[in-house]
């Protein structure tokens, strides 16, 4: 069978997330800096290094079979790919951002302005979605620090905390657009049997990463209570304990309701609560 390729970032933002996101999925490469392509010893895959702007292309296009990228580069490259995963890192939103001065104060104020970017086509769309005509002035980085220069009135950037903004007398005006890590593929692909493999590889890494193993020792007595709090993949497991009052129960809790479920489980008894990290969940 063909082998695969999958362009990630050589370096930046995405390259760690990603890198861990393959070697989660089992996929043994070598991960040297100065390598542009490596090959996988335990799957037909060879990994491409790229600049990010180039990958939405190269899949497209089919140099790449599959590519992890951020949705703000696919969108201002306007390529046609397919969404096959969005991968939750990588989080961050495109933003109008002006200076603290008082003079945008709304939208339509930013008519006739001079709006520094490095996404020209994203915000050249939300403009004319929101009827407003202005200037846009494309720069490829430090794009923050142009309205201090005189550059522009205003700026287009990628803002995760908004530190970098702060830190130059910006304050953020409205989102253009949120984005995140995304796993591509080219159209019509997506039924080739190793990408169909390696989706569910992908997928068993992402939901053991929403949820956390739990054991905890619970008064048998109580055991009907901590049910009705837990649903896990099924019922929960229960073993009986030594002391034959006990049992102890062991469930998977999503993470994102982590803290108010344990507090709860306390609430009822639970004792000597033990969290793990899960590795993969296949289903
Ligand atoms: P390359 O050298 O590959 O072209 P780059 O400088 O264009 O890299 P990075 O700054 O490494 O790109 O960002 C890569 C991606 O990370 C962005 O396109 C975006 O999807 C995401 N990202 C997440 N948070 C931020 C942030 N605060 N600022 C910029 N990008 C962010
Ligand atoms: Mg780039």
């Amino acid at each position: 069978m063909k082998t695969l390729k999958i362009a990630i970032q050589k370096s930046g933002r995405l390259n760690e997330k990603s890198v861990e996101l393959l070697k989660n999925c089992g996929l043994s490469f070598d991960n040297y800096k100065s390598s542009l392509i490596s090959p996988v010893s335990n799957f037909p895959l060879e990994i491409l290094f790229l600049r990010d702007d180039d990958i939405p292309e190269y899949v497209q296009d089919g140099i790449a079979d599959l590519g992890i990228v951020g949705e703000n580069v696919i969108n201002e490259t306007e390529v046609d790919v397919a969404y096959l995963q969005m991968l939750g890192f990588g989080k961050c939103s495109l933003k109008l951002a002006i200076p603290n001065n008082g003079v945008i104060t709304k939208l339509e104020d930013l008519n006739g302005k001079a709006i520094a970017t490095s996404y020209p086509v994203i915000l050249e769309k939300f403009l004319a979605d929101n009827k407003i005509t202005a200037d846009i002035r494309t720069i490829s980085g430090s794009v923050e620090i142009s309205p201090g220069l005189g550059l522009s009135d205003a700026i287009c950037d990628l803002v995760s905390t908004g530190g970098t903004l702060k830190s130059n007398g910006l304050i953020p005006f409205g989102d253009v657009m949120h984005s995140q890590a995304v796993l591509i593929g080219r159209k019509g692909e997506e039924e080739n049997p190793l990408i169909v493999e390696l989706m569910q590889r992908v997928q068993s890494v992402l939901r053991a990463k929403e949820t956390k193993y739990v054991v905890l020792n619970i008064e048998r007595k109580n055991l009907e209570a901590i049910k009705s709090l837990l649903n896990g993949i099924k019922s929960p497991t229960v073993v009986p304990l030594a002391d034959e009052g006990w049992v102890a129960v062991h469930t998977v809790i999503a993470e994102k309701d982590f803290w108010s479920k344990i507090s709860q489980l306390k609430a009822v008894g639970a004792q000597g609560i033990v969290v793990m990290p899960i590795e993969k969940i296949i289903l």
